[in-house]
């Protein structure tokens, strides 16, 4: 579906860490992701409001961090008119858990959401695999997914899905056939779509399974793979990836116990992504790539180069000879 507030250049982000969450996933702290501790509980809805009256051109006020629509009604209503007050054409996103748009609850849910000008609506599926799920601490139904996303592309509301590679019990097949079942529930306009892999941070349930020896995360290399080849596929069918891997910051890099951290990570999937794309083309070569993406192949020790002499079975500078920049 279009998008509100398409070209809205300002963000103003609210992070609610944990609120609405009726339990927590077993790799999540997202007072780590969202680098800030009290930001969610300590600034008042007046701080942001007088905040968004102050501002002169409209803005897209976001609430990531928790589960908002899983919030109690009176508080969600409230952040909501946080918007009134600031310039026209603002618009509000906002991340959730799908299962808050299921039954009767859900109806009512968006008929209140239809008052207000919505940005996009950021939906966490880490995967559709039901045992994947359940071992994740989710409490989705895989089919009750697919349901809900087609009645609020109904309703014309703009979708982003925050998928993840690694958790355990996934595989790299399923990763893909996640992405292909959401691509067959997407309608003809774009999704948004971001990719994370699963890292494991300090103090959580997946701390615990790691150090028990219960899951293994994905070695760094294997991680930028599977995201490169997801990252391709989810483009072929129409999703606006706007993001690969975590946004970096000093309290995440931290607090990663274990699993394929890297402060560009999406740089490596790109790499992984374009690879793959020349090698198809041209199996042995030559390879014309445009100069504003030649960095992809030579930048972080030449990795995408590298991949794409492994994929065409010669050695490095013989890949590097036949690349043709345009
Ligand atoms: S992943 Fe989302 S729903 Fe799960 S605990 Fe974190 S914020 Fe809450």
């Amino acid at each position: 579906m279009s998008r509100q507030g398409k070209g809205i250049e300002r963000r103003v982000v609210r992070f609610i860490p944990f609120q609405g969450c009726a339990r927590r996933c077993v790799y999540c702290d997202q007072r780590i992701i969202t680098h800030d501790a009290s930001v969610g509980d300590e600034v008042s809805q007046s701080a942001v409001r007088d905040a968004l009256s102050s501002m002169s051109e409209a803005v897209e006020l976001c609430f990531f961090g928790g589960s908002f629509a899983r919030l109690e009604p009176g508080l969600m209503m409230e952040y909501m008119r946080s918007i009134e007050s600031a310039p026209h054409g603002s618009v509000v996103t906002f991340s959730s858990y799908p299962g808050d748009f299921n039954g009767e609850r859900g109806k009512a849910l968006i008929k209140a959401l239809r008052n207000y000008p919505i940005g996009t609506i950021e939906l966490g599926i880490p995967s559709l695999d039901p045992h994947v799920l359940e071992v994740c601490g989710r409490q989705d139904d895989a089919g009750d997914i697919k349901k809900i996303l087609a009645a609020l592309q109904d309703e014309g509301f703009h979708i982003g899905v925050q998928t993840m590679i690694g958790l355990p019990g996934q595989t790299f097949e399923s990763s893909i056939l996640d992405v292909e079942t959401l691509g067959g529930v997407m309608y003809p306009d774009s999704w948004d779509l971001r990719i994370y892999p699963c890292l494991v941070l300090r103090g959580t349930e997946l701390e615990a399974m790691y150090r028990r020896g219960e899951y293994l995360p994905l070695e760094l290399d294997e991680a930028a793979r599977q995201s490169g080849a997801l990252l391709r596929v989810a483009e072929r069918l129409g999703f606006n990836v706007i993001r690969v891997g975590l946004h970096d910051s000093v309290s995440l890099k931290k607090s990663v116990v274990a699993g394929p951290y890297h402060p560009a990570f999406g740089e490596l999937a790109r790499s992984e992504k374009l690879a793959l794309e020349l090698f198809e083309k041209h199996p042995k070569g030559p390879w014309t790539v445009k100069s504003a993406m030649i960095s992809q192949l030579t930048g972080h020790g030449a990795k995408g180069l590298r991949r794409l002499a492994e994929l065409a079975s010669m050695p490095l500078r013989a890949a590097e000879s036949l690349i043709k920049i345009i």
